[in-house]
């Protein structure tokens, strides 16, 4: 491979890259605004300049290659006074009001002031004032005084999200950025220009002014609007989500992820419609009981069907870890071979960016975790048609919502003798329930999802429910029941009482007489890891923070439909 020496060292480089390209590599940083890698160049910022011997003046390193020989300065005193330069240039007309910006504390513009400028101006005229507060579509609200023309935010709608939305009017020091007349910035990853506009000029209309990114915590996990499984951080403040922002991963979303997902798929975990106590229902009422009671009345309620009589639906919606534990206790507790999981497809959602038509992030996983039914079973169809004919009596629901997907065979499921459901909020079919467990959302619990291209991903508690507190470790129900309620008053933050469906499971296997028995979520993929080839060879380090394989053969057997 040709080579360059840049600050005295020698590195290689491929051929056709820039010398930013190759120096960022080598994990060598050369400060930028304008560029971006997944971005035409533009070349505008200057904040990159370098020298490069023999060459009569600095160069932008965005859009000079790297050639075989070439020896390049990155800090010496000529670009250094440049950069210094540059960011005096770029600060004259700023308003400098981080303390209101949101983008405080991640903001390049901040962070190259402290890093690439003599911390001083010699500007003393009043400074250009621009439109503020502007809001460029539903989502995306833009200030004319911060921006620095970079123009990150009109490549990325031109390049990425293919629909030029945006474009500079006016020019000089006036210049600012616009929608075409008669238009606003509406596509559907709008929200990707406010993770690359490099200051405070792009803020998001949902999260503007609600913390300091220094008051928050994040953790990674993906997302769960489609099958793609975008990779995410999670931002939390006082155990509440305030923010998804997604998360470089080359192999599945690259830098961006969708506004859907971004907004939608987090709001159910502190709405009102959470469920926060396990119910059971007495004289057509709803009534809070404890962990312990619930088990058991789900126990004596299902030992009154024959194993023909019940049938179990998974969840795309939930881990594979969890769709294992359900399989598991479908066939070897229940011994039930009526199940399956509910497919929500919808082409219309689809493109050919980000998003697929599977609005649910674990169908692959889902079946390869074992959620199918048995040679002789009734798959969702079927199940439906013999709840319909009486021959099905009881159903145990996870994770879904069987009257949203199938509103037509309502009454059929209002007359099931026993409808036992799992759910983190309620919906149209725990509004017939029997029985309703509080599930943990995929924001509070360890597991593993496979996304439409078969990777299979990690996902980590963001927030607590109330048996993640480490001082309820290992409790058994019963004392979860005692300290669950005392917990909700100590708390800071709102927290929920609710467990993983593999850990309910567990509960009521055992009281079932089943020897299933598991601590934590790691332990079932080692299973799973143990017994299904697909998921030979992997475990949680393994898949890491961004993911692995499943074994190819079987995952493209396993068809989405
Ligand atoms: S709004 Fe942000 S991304 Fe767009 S041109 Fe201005 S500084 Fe760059
Ligand atoms: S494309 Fe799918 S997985 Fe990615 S952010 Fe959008 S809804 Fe979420």
């Amino acid at each position: 491979m040709p080579n360059i020496n840049l600050d005295g060292k020698t590195i290689e480089f491929k051929q056709g890259q820039t010398i930013i390209e190759a120096a960022r590599d080598h994990g060598i940083e050369i400060p930028h605004f304008c560029w971006h890698p997944k971005l035409s160049v533009s070349g505008n910022c200057r904040i990159c300049l370098v020298e490069v011997e023999k060459m009569p003046k600095l160069v932008i390193a965005c859009s000079t290659l790297a050639s075989e020989g070439m020896i390049v300065h990155t800090k010496n005193e000529k670009v250094v006074a440049a950069q210094n330069a540059v960011m005096e240039f770029l600060l004259i007309n700023h308003p400098l009001d981080c303390p209101i910006c949101d983008e405080a504390g991640e903001c390049k513009l901040q962070d190259y002031a402290y890093k690439y400028s003599v911390g001083e101006s010699r500007f003393v005229e009043e400074k250009v004032h621009k439109d503020k507060r502007v809001a460029l579509g539903p989502r995306v609200m833009f200030d004319g005084e911060r921006c620095i023309s970079c123009s990150r935010c009109i490549r990325f709608c031109d390049e990425i999200a293919k629909d030029p939305e945006l474009t500079f009017v006016k020019r000089g020091d006036r210049v600012t950025i616009v929608t075409y007349p008669g238009e606003e910035m509406d596509n559907p990853y709008s929200m990707n220009t406010i993770d690359i506009c490099p200051v405070g000029a792009l803020t998001s209309r949902d999260f503007r002014f609600k913390a300091r990114v220094w008051d928050m915590s994040s953790t990674n996990s993906i997302c769960i609007g489609c099958s793609r499984g975008c990779n995410t951080e999670i931002w939390v403040r006082n155990n509440e989500i305030l923010r998804l922002v997604p998360r470089h991963n080359e192999d599945v979303n690259s830098y961006w992820m969708c506004d859907h997902g971004r907004l939608n798929t987090f709001k159910n975990v502190n709405a009102d419609s959470r469920i926060n106590s396990p119910q059971i229902r007495k004289d057509g009422q709803l009534i809070e009981k404890s962990w312990d009671e619930a088990v058991n009345e789900a126990v004596s309620k299902l030992k009154l069907f024959t194993k023909e009589q019940i049938a179990v639906i998974g969840s795309a919606y939930a881990t594979c870890e969890d769709n294992y534990i359900i399989a598991k206790f479908a066939k070897t507790v229940l011994g039930t071979g009526n199940l399956d999981y509910i497919r929500h497809i919808d082409p219309s959602f689809a493109d050919d960016i980000l998003r697929t038509e599977d609005l649910t992030p674990n169908s692959l996983g889902a079946e390869l975790a074992g959620i199918q039914p048995s040679k002789s079973g009734l798959d969702i169809q079927g199940i439906l048609n013999a709840i319909k004919e009486k021959k099905i009596k009881a159903l145990y629901l996870v994770e879904d919502d069987i009257l949203e997907a199938f509103p037509e065979f309502e009454n059929a499921i209002a007359g099931l003798e026993l409808l036992i459901v799992h759910s983190t909020n309620h919906n149209r079919s725990t509004a017939l329930a029997d029985l309703i467990f509080p599930a943990a959302t995929y924001v509070e619990k360890n597991g593993t999802f496979v996304n439409v291209s078969g990777v299979v991903q990690r996902i980590h508690p963001a927030i607590s429910v109330v048996e993640q507190d480490r001082a309820l470790d290992g409790m058994s129900m019963s004392r979860l029941d005692k300290f669950g309620t005392k917990w909700d008053r100590w708390a800071a933050g709102k927290k929920i009482n609710a467990l993983p469906t593999w850990k309910i499971l567990t509960s009521v296997a055992k009281a079932m007489g089943s020897k299933i028995k598991f601590n934590m979520a790691e332990e079932i993929f080692a299973e799973m890891a143990n017994s299904i080839d697909a998921f030979k060879n992997l475990d949680y380090d393994v898949i890491g923070e961004l993911g692995a394989k499943v074994k190819s053969e079987i995952s493209n057997n396993v068809k989405v439909s």
